[in-house]
Formats: C-alpha cells, sequence, structure tokens
C-alpha cells in the first residue's frame, strides 16, 4: 500500500504533494518536516493532523 497527500487538499497553496510512502507514519513524518519549515509549524495541531489523515489517499 503507498500513501499520499497533497497539502492543497486541506486548502494549503504550498503545492506540497507527497507520494509513494510506504506507511503512514512515513508520511506524516515527511509531511511534520514540511509543515516545520513551509508552514511555521514547530508541530502540526491536532484538528490539522485530523484533517491531513482525514485526506491521506491509499492506493
Ligand atoms: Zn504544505
Amino acid at each position: 500500500m503507498k500513501y499520499s497527500f497533497k497539502c492543497s487538499d486541506i486548502g494549503q497553496k504550498c503545492g506540497l504533494e507527497i507520494y509513494g510512502a510506504q506507511s503512514e507514519e512515513e508520511l506524516l513524518q515527511e509531511l511534520s518536516i514540511h509543515a516545520r519549515i513551509e508552514h511555521k509549524m514547530n508541530s502540526i495541531p491536532d484538528e490539522v493532523l485530523n484533517a491531513i489523515k482525514s485526506n491521506i489517499k491509499k492506493s
């Protein structure tokens, strides 16, 4: 199973797309680095995390 996510799915305009993560954990790890650098979030707030999780696509 591959996990993918786009920031645009939760209304962000940065254009980030993550494809091919092997697990939800791996995807969230990649995303937390992106969030820190691009969105100035030292940690991802729970409501954002929930929105992210419900928009992760599995294929
Ligand atoms: Zn982003």
